[in-house]
């Protein structure tokens, strides 16, 4: 091992159980060797809870420490190594535009309720508690499209567009029923005729890494692994989900990996740090699992064992992930509408 991982380890020591340090599934694997708790986003965000450690540190990016902060107890303190690690698709939807965007389309007297994915900033997820919302991630997506369709006439459901359509289609919500917004000079482009008919208003966002997946990945991959299985993550496009043989959450292409038999070639579509692993993992049981296409976020891998140790060295000093009161009172709402839903 290195002298990094000494010096965070000798950190984790002296701190106790007054540090819990959290990682999402697609950090690179020296960050993870060192967090009490590995999951995707809602794993992670159930963890907040439990937690009693004075200092939370989340390895991910900044959309994850933001809703650690709003379910954070009193006093706790969450961190995140290297604040300028966000998510693309969370910055495709600026909250002023959603605001806009959503009182453009309430003009039409419709109860329109906003959905929100959880890869989203605070202040978004403090509108959707504001107005009736939730949020979502890719495991209760279903359950959460469904309960929010119940709550008014149409759902704005941001940033995703593949997991909206992807959702939709689970659920059999015809095409027709669903509208991709023209989101621009803040929802004056709106085709009010059609929003007025559908029950799914889609934000045009996207993940900069699994949007890149194709159909044609999956043919190719097909045709040079005969026999292969591919699973894709859902934030990939309807096309790609239809030409693969499942689709699902990372914690289901997590199980789907771990449940195949032996000898089974399996292609991921997801982050490749992921894929990786579970290549390692599973390689003594005679598995090949490859990547659908080697891709890893540029975001994610923003957080590194020396920003962490860097943080850990200044950790009673350095600035916490702060909310205003309002924006961790609202976000704090719909979060835990969707851990209720979910429960
Ligand atoms: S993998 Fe996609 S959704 Fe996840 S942080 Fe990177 S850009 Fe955002």
């Amino acid at each position: 091992m290195s002298a990094l991982f000494d010096r965070i380890t000798a950190l984790r020591a002296q701190y106790g159980d007054r540090l819990a340090i959290l990682g999402h599934h697609y950090q690179a694997d020296e960050v993870l060797r060192h967090v009490d708790f590995q999951g995707d986003s809602l794993e992670l965000a159930r963890r907040i809870e439990g937690l009693a450690a004075e200092h939370v540190v989340f390895c991910g990016v900044y959309f994850m420490a933001e809703s650690a902060a709003a379910l954070a107890r009193p006093g706790q303190k969450v961190h995140i190594p290297f604040s300028e690690a966000t998510c693309p698709m969370a910055d495709m939807a600026p909250a002023g535009r959603v605001e806009d965007v959503l009182a453009a389309l309430r003009e039409d007297g419709r109860l329109v309720i906003p959905l929100a994915y959880v890869n989203s900033s605070a202040e978004v997820k403090a509108l959707c508690g504001l107005y009736g919302g939730s949020v979502c991630t890719s495991s209760n997506a279903r359950v959460m499209l469904e309960w929010a369709l119940q709550q008014g006439d149409a759902v704005l459901f941001l940033p995703d567009k593949n997991l909206a359509h992807n959702t939709a289609n689970q659920i059999n919500l015809d095409a027709t029923e669903r509208l991709e917004l023209d989101i621009r000079q803040g929802g004056q482009r709106i085709d009010h005729k059609k929003a007025q008919y559908a029950r799914l208003l889609i934000w045009p966002g996207a993940c900069a890494i699994h949007h890149q997946f194709k159909k044609r990945h999956v043919e190719d991959l097909r045709r040079a692994m005969p026999g292969v299985r591919v699973v894709v993550h859902p934030e990939c496009s309807p096309r790609v989900v239809r030409a693969a043989d499942g689709a699902g959450s990372t914690s289901y292409l997590i199980r789907y990996c771990a449940d195949a038999p032996s000898g089974a070639r399996i292609a991921v579509g997801t982050e490749c740090n992921l894929v990786n692993r579970l290549a390692a993992r599973h390689k003594a049981q005679g598995k090949q699992i490859v990547p659908l296409k080697p891709l890893t976020c540029s975001n994610m891998a923003k957080i590194t064992e020396e920003r962490l140790a860097a943080l850990l060295e200044n950790l009673e000093a350095a600035p916490p992930v702060s909310l205003s009161t309002d924006v961790t009172e609202h976000s704090r709402v719909a979060l835990e509408r969707m851990l209720r839903i979910c429960a």
